[in-house]
């Protein structure tokens, strides 16, 4: 599908979801996919990507950065605490803090460098033990923890069970998110991201839809 047609398909999903005037960020999910398919869809004036491997990420976008201006990266896979400072360097937004070890990393860093990401809170919503994020009865605790490390929290993030209904999830998400007064909610992908914006979302992660199909992930 066409960059175009996605922008058209969110337009319709916020309008439906009576949030035409919000601005929902929508991040073109751009790893693994060849370098030629990321400079067509920057050439249709897009800015915003989203990579889920901070080596990935360091190999590719300096190029890009160099001959485009106003590109947005946002981290959206697991991040180790010691590629945290290169995530730093990198990325506008991390959507994967998930325990307090890296974010009492995150926040030395942040201390050291002079600022910091916009961070997302990855919560575990379908409690999923292969999963990472933290589990929804301990997002509050965390969100505090979080908040009294001075560090620039903008929301929730999740990815729903394969199996599963994702509505529900996002339902959750949102729940939590405004019981913590938290506005940004990064949920919703290819396949389910109308129905992310219907319940509240601010960031949505469009990769396949967008790029095609992933020959690996
Ligand atoms: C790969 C990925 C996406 C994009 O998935 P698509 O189904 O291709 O849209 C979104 N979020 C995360 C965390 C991902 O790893």
């Amino acid at each position: 599908m066409s960059l175009a047609e996605i922008r058209s398909r969110v337009d319709k999903a916020q309008a439906a979801a009576g949030r035409g005037d919000d601005n929902i960020s929508l991040i073109a999910v751009s790893k693994v996919q060849p370098d030629e398919r990321v400079a067509a869809i920057l050439d249709e004036g897009h800015r915003v990507f989203g990579e889920n491997r901070v080596q990935e990420a360091a190999g590719k976008w300096p190029a890009f950065r160099e001959k485009y201006d106003g590109i947005e990266l946002h981290l959206i896979g697991p991040l180790q605490t010691n590629k945290a400072r290169q995530a730093m360097e990198l990325a506008q937004a991390i959507h994967t803090l998930d325990r307090p070890k890296l974010a009492n990393t995150l926040a030395r860093l942040a201390q050291d460098m002079g600022s910091c990401p916009d961070l997302f809170i990855q919560v575990n919503t379908g409690e999923e033990p292969q999963k990472a994020g933290v589990l929804p009865a301990e997002t509050d605790a965390f969100v505090a923890e979080v908040r009294a490390l001075d560090l620039p929290l903008k929301g929730l993030m999740c990815i729903p069970p394969v199996d599963e209904e994702p509505s529900l999830h996002f339902a959750l998400l949102a729940k939590i998110a405004e019981r913590n007064g938290l506005t940004g909610l990064s949920m919703g992908m290819s396949a389910d991201f109308e129905s992310a914006i219907a319940l509240g979302a601010t960031h949505i992660r469009v990769g396949s839809a967008i790029f095609g199909e992933r020959v690996t992930t």
